[in-house]
């Protein structure tokens, strides 16, 4: 069963690089590999343009495409596809981008076009949606922030210093930016950004541009309940849960219907991997990233076990990151 379907994925790779160079023949970026890997992820290899960014796209049909994420161009564009246990058929597509400011990241289809998110650092991450950026506990370990937008949305989960930087909430602050962060946090903000900011009590939410903020405990032995916020974010019609620091709580355990999740996992301050697995595997998001998992020790938590055990059997597709 197993050897069919990679077989059969090895068969479809090759109609990839068929498909991808007649649909880009005129114009770089282009395909040099598409490996069916043994755990059935899709291993992506492409050259295109340094200089200008490159989205790629997939499809199950050649007839419906949905981005998968922008890269910036380089001769040597590496992509790991890990929905690819969850498709006989895979096709992908590459476009090289005009706009050479366009947003890099994993994308995720919405109402309202693409959602595209990337890691910033350990606990800070970044998400263009809507013509809006939007921040989560951007600190200045994720900068610098020159290079990015500055911020229409930012959240802010509790005030510990991976989370919580006064400094980079004023950089990235501008007309119109509004915060949205547990009490906890609102007496350690700067007087400036106080009347933009809104608080969210745990189990609490709130409409702010185009999108609805859910606050779900987040708590442990290291962080008192009531203190932290996760959040779901619902953008478009789907739903986007990130955890901030939690330990294995009932509230996450009974999350619902989520496309997407950032989930924190180190020691001893957060999840362990195991206790990780366990939960994802209960609330069973579509797509969830590891984040916020270096270890007080400064190793890393071991993020490819957490995969392995998260296993493909439930449909959960985990997207492993740069995040350090
Ligand atoms: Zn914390
Ligand atoms: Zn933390």
């Amino acid at each position: 069963m197993r050897t069919d379907h990679l077989r059969f994925g090895w068969v479809t790779a090759i109609a990839l690089m068929e498909a991808a160079c007649s649909l880009t023949a005129q114009d770089s970026p282009r395909f040099s590999s598409v490996q069916v890997l043994p755990d059935g992820d899709v291993s992506l290899r492409l050259a295109a343009s340094v200089g200008h960014p490159c989205r790629i796209d997939v499809s199950a049909n050649l007839a419906d495409w949905t981005g998968l994420v922008t890269v910036a161009g380089s001769s040597s564009v590496e992509h790991l596809d890990s929905a690819g246990p969850y498709f006989d058929v895979r096709f992908y597509r590459a476009e090289q981008l005009v706009d050479p400011s366009s947003f890099l990241g994993d994308h995720l289809a919405t109402s309202a076009g693409d959602a595209v998110m990337r890691p910033l650092n350990h606990a800070s991450l970044v998400l263009q949606w809507n013509g809006q950026t939007i921040y989560v506990d951007p600190t200045t370990a994720a900068g610098p922030f020159s290079s990015l937008p500055k911020a229409d949305l930012i959240l802010i989960t509790h005030s510990h210093a991976d989370h919580f930087d006064t400094g980079t909430l004023t950089t990235l602050g501008q007309d119109g930016t509004r915060i949205v962060a547990p009490a906890a946090v609102q007496p350690s903000l700067p007087a400036v950004l106080k009347p933009l900011t809104t608080v969210l009590t745990n189990g609490g939410q709130t409409a702010v541009l185009g999108l609805v903020i859910e606050a779900v405990p987040a708590y442990n032995a290291n962080h008192p309940k009531g203190s932290g916020n996760g959040y779901v974010i619902n953008l478009g019609g789907k739903r986007l849960y990130v955890s901030g620091d939690t330990g294995d709580t009932p509230e996450t355990r009974a999350l619902a219907n989520i496309d997407l999740a950032f989930l924190c996992m180190n020691q001893p301050y957060t999840l362990t991997v195991t206790q990780a697995v366990s939960i994802v595997r209960q609330f069973r998001p579509k797509i969830v990233y590891p984040y916020h998992y270096r270890n007080q020790n400064g190793t890393l938590a071991d993020v490819n076990a957490f995969k392995r055990q998260v296993g493909t059997d439930l449909g959960i597709e985990v997207r492993l990151r740069k995040w350090y």
